[in-house]
């Protein structure tokens, strides 16, 4: 491709679950995310609260585990950032590797440092619209480098 063609860099939304935060797997899967050209705009420790894991879970209010997901997404701390790069959403989705760390292929964040399919250490948004609306859930355009 030529200099015009150029992927433009997108962002999506990353988050260090509460299981890979209190196992201090934190600096290795920011070290990862950084060693795979990610460039990180916006990043901050929080603890969710009910609602807040509620709704940035609606769309699962349906399935059979989101009380469950809700309780643990609420279980402790954990690390939100914002990450830019080409095909980010989708590159950031090949990092993590399959929703079931059982199945997730070797060297991705979830087979290193997921133990079940909903203890599964990261979070990352599953579209470009859904990025920027997550994004915009954790952070301002003032929080954005
Ligand atoms: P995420 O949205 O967290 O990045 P994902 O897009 O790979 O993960 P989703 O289908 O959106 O997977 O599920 C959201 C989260 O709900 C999963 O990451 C996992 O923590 C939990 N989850 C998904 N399926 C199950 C299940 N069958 N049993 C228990 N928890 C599940
Ligand atoms: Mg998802």
């Amino acid at each position: 491709m030529n200099q015009n063609e150029a992927a433009a860099p997108c962002r999506t939304l990353a988050i260090v679950k509460p299981d890979a935060v209190a196992a201090g797997h934190t600096g290795a899967i920011v070290g990862m995310i950084e060693q795979n050209g990610f460039a990180i705009r916006a990043m901050s420790m929080t603890r969710l609260s009910v609602a807040q894991a509620r709704a940035f879970y609606a769309v699962h209010a349906e399935r059979p585990f989101y009380d469950s997901l809700v309780e643990f997404m609420t279980s402790g701390p954990v690390v939100v950032a914002t990450l830019e790069r080409d095909d980010a959403v989708a590159a950031w989705r090949r990092l993590m590797g399959a929703t079931n760390p059982a199945e997730a292929e070797a060297g991705t964040v979830r087979a290193r440092f997921g133990s079940s399919i909903e203890r599964n250490s990261t979070h990352g948004s599953d579209s470009p619209e859904n990025a920027a609306a997550e994004v915009g859930f954790f952070f301002s355009a003032a929080d954005l480098l």
